[in-house]
């Protein structure tokens, strides 16, 4: 099965690191043209080149637009940059994400409302603004980067779980809302993978030895992992599948 994505525009949220740049990655090596949006261009420590010079050694077309997915204006002008650029907009990725530990009652209102604003609001901001577009493409997807977490719990994360069941269930309502057009709406929920967000937890050998004994598969997840059913869900491939969302976390959740 080869995945085609050759004259599409996709905007992936949060892709300067991480899972973002994964999916990033994934996309542009199917073809897609790229626009990266995330706080900042900076790539994480362990990497040496950003995710647009990275599409860029692949061949490939990127387009880096600062924006914090938490501001409607920002995500308005992210999208209306992305089409005065590329002439259109046909994926849209919504993975920027923060986490948050601490149980309730250890968890700041201004905390609670930041992993909501980021994780969930941002999801809505992205689809509001990106559906009038979207639209008008011959084959417009959304991909939605919820979590493993939307399903079984982890101790002291009620923001972040939260956050990532409204995603699931966001997923949901707009693949119906837009089944007409049809716009094909899903989400990825990654288990445990090595970014930026996981490195401090897997730095220590205790939890990493946790997380490698819940996950069933013998290695931990990578970016890349993530990116390939990122790139399959915004393929023609996906062409009768929508308000679904696919676990992705080497059997984490099948025990
Ligand atoms: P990461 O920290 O490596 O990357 C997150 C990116 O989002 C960063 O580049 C960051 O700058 C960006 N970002 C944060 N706030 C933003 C904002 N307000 N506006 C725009 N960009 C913003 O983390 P990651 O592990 O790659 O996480 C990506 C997504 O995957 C998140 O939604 C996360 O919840 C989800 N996820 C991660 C894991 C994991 O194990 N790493 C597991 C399940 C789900």
């Amino acid at each position: 099965m080869h995945v085609d994505l050759s004259n599409r525009t996709a905007i992936v949220t949060g892709a300067s690191s991480g899972i973002g740049r994964g999916i990033a990655l994934a996309l542009a090596d199917a073809g897609a043209r790229v626009v990266v949006a995330d706080l900042e261009e900076t790539p994480p420590s362990d990497a040496d080149r950003t995710t647009a010079e990275r599409v860029d050694d692949l061949g490939g077309t990127a387009a880096f637009v600062e924006c914090d997915v938490t501001d409607d204006d920002a995500v308005a002008a992210l999208v209306d940059a992305t089409v005065e650029r590329f002439g259109g907009l046909d994926i849209l990725v919504n993975n920027a994400g923060i986490s948050h530990a601490g149980t309730v009652e250890e968890t700041t209102p201004e905390e609670w409302h930041r992993v909501l604003d980021v994780n969930l609001t941002g999801v809505y901001h992205g689809a509001r603004h990106a559906m009038p577009y979207l639209k008008e493409s011959d084959a417009p997807r959304i991909v939605n980067v919820a979590s493993q977490l939307a399903f079984v719990a982890q101790p002291e994360k009620p923001a972040y779980l939260a956050s990532k069941g409204g995603v699931v269930s966001l997923t949901r309502s707009l693949a119906v809302d837009y089944a007409d057009v049809p716009v094909l709406v899903n989400a990825v929920c990654p288990g445990v993978v090595e970014t930026e967000l996981t490195r401090d937890s897997l730095a220590d050998p205790e939890r990493r030895a946790e997380f490698e004994r819940q996950t069933l598969l013998p290695y931990l997840g990578q970016p890349e992992d993530v990116g390939a059913m990122a790139a399959f869900l915004a393929s023609d491939h996906a062409r009768f599948v929508t308000g679904q969302s696919f676990v992705v976390d080497g059997g984490y959740t099948a025990q």
